[in-house]
């Protein structure tokens, strides 16, 4: 129900859990988050509240570069550690964190589980990640991989990619909100503005059908064929 992402800010995991924080308000039923370190990708999840993935984490990858953050309110599957998100595919390169509902789940994951994907979770999110696994395994680079998959789903979404090696935040939505945060050296994601208004007052709100690729304080958006869009940066006065 609630969704974080952050890159360029130094602490990432400390960045996502603040941020987890800020959006308590929506209600949700398990937490977990995604880093990209020197080692590799990290994921940690937990049914319950934010402060039991805190302890979970405990400082672990306290390094990260980027990441990003999720808390679930389950609408396919019970709220378990399994089903929380973000959700990684078969080889965990990538992870994936949805805010809604993607309709159009079981036939895609009907197809995929032909090709041999194996499945961690209930959710209809995780046919997400097994997707874009697919075009990758194809050839495509990440944000055409992200690209194809999102265009293959049905449904309402805000979706924050992460791919191991790719110091980038992939993301998307439709019929769900998301927001960018814009500052000199860090981009943050976001559902709901407070997520990251310590940081920055500078938002960009994005439309449906947008596909975002953003950098340390650098971002692109695009349609879904790829081509260019400009959306305004709004400076937001936000009176909590
Ligand atoms: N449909 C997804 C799930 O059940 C995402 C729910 C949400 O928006 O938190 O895991």
């Amino acid at each position: 129900c609630g969704i974080t992402g952050c890159v360029g800010t130094g602490e990432a995991v400390s960045c996502l859990l603040d941020g987890l924080s800020n959006l308590e308000y929506r209600g949700y039923d398990s937490a977990g988050l995604a880093v990209l370190d020197g080692d590799g990708l990290s994921v940690c999840k937990r049914e319950g509240e934010v402060s039991e993935l805190e302890a979970a984490v405990d400082g672990e990858f306290a390094g990260g570069s980027l990441g990003v953050g999720h808390t679930r309110w389950s609408t396919h599957g019970p709220p378990t550690d399994a089903n929380a998100h973000p959700h990684t595919g078969c080889d965990g390169r990538v992870a994936v964190v949805h805010n809604g509902i993607i309709d159009n789940h079981e036939r895609l994951r009907e197809r995929l589980q032909r090709r041999g994907h194996e499945f961690r979770s209930d959710t209809d999110t995780e046919v997400v990640p097994h997707l874009v696994e697919e075009f990758l395994a194809g050839g495509a680079d990440a944000g055409t991989a992200f690209r194809r998959a999102v265009d293959e789903l049905s449904g309402s979404y805000a979706i924050v990619m992460v791919v191991d090696g790719v110091e980038r935040l992939f993301a998307t939505r439709s019929g769900s909100p998301l927001v960018l945060g814009v500052d000199d050296d860090a981009c943050y994601l976001a559902s709901d503005v407070p997520a990251f208004l310590e940081h920055t007052d500078r938002v960009v709100y994005l439309e449906d059908g947008d596909v975002l690729s953003v950098e340390a304080g650098e971002y692109t958006i695009t349609d879904g064929d790829g081509y260019h869009v400009d959306r305004p940066v709004r400076t937001v006065d936000w009176t909590p």
